[in-house]
């Protein structure tokens, strides 16, 4: 049983070089006799997955992809599909991240036809949610949060064994350095599970909830230690080999 999960999100950085790096330096800094209870992912960009894989999996850190097509298959240049991911392999795969709502127009219909899509071909997927700064401050957290969670998951029954896990990452916390505070996150944190309960009834107590916005290895012992997060999605910080086995560490070392 994994207590924490441990998720980066590379977004579009690292070049197959700083991989091996990357690999290196974990190498070097990582004890894996401590966490073997930790679920490692490493979310990387398409033409590294393979690489990535080779590298890593070694370390039992899962390879990952940021983003999938909300098609099956066909003339739409540039994307890539939940089969083309699963023919290499890749078991999980975000959706909904921030980055992709804001520059790329994703909604929450949107990325619930990516939901299906990495379904269809078992692929497990991190989803995002999360309100920005404009509607944290006008009180609108809860409706945002509450208007994502429905629109994605309601009417859609989870099938047994569906390995799914929900982000939540307020927008003002992402790549910015303000984290929420443990209290803030633990609060939507818990909404959240709230929302799933209604939904899915007891079965939701099991989905993974990660914390993401502006995680370090300064920062995550508090985050993890909230009764509803589950673990973290770290994007700038899970560059460094050496931070992010400090995250492991950590998570293998909280409870
Ligand atoms: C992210 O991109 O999912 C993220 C949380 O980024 P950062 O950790 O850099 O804020």
């Amino acid at each position: 049983m994994n207590r924490y999960v441990i998720a980066g999100n590379w977004k579009m950085n690292m070049t197959q070089g700083e991989v091996f790096n990357f690999s290196e330096n974990y190498c070097i800094n990582c004890d894996d006799s401590l966490n073997i209870n930790v679920k490692k992912i490493i979310c990387v960009s398409y033409p590294l997955l393979t690489y990535a894989m080779r590298e890593l999996s070694g370390f039992g850190i899962d390879v990952g992809a940021q983003n999938v097509s909300e098609h099956s298959h066909g003339a739409y240049t540039g994307e890539v599909s939940a089969k083309i991911l699963e023919s290499v392999d890749v078991k999980y795969c975000i959706v909904g991240h921030s980055e992709r709502r804001q520059y790329f127009g994703d909604t929450d219909e949107i990325i619930k036809q990516k939901w299906m899509q990495l379904r269809s071909e078992r692929i497990n997927p991190i989803i995002c949610v999360g309100e920005t700064l404009e509607e944290r401050e006008s009180n609108k957290t809860f409706d945002v949060i509450k208007r994502q969670i429905e629109t994605i998951f309601k009417g859609v029954e989870l099938k047994a064994g569906e390995d799914m896990m929900i982000a939540y990452e307020p927008v003002w916390a992402i790549g910015t350095g303000k984290t929420a505070t443990p209290e803030i996150a633990q609060e939507v944190h818990k909404y959240i599970r709230e929302l799933l309960v209604d939904i899915y009834g007891k079965h939701a107590g099991s989905i993974p909830l990660l914390y993401g916005g502006s995680v370090k290895p300064e920062n995550i012992k508090e985050l993890l230690e909230q009764d509803d997060i589950n673990g973290a999605l770290i994007g700038g910080a899970s560059l460094d080999a050496k931070g992010y086995a400090e995250m492991v560490k950590v998570a293998s070392e909280t409870v």
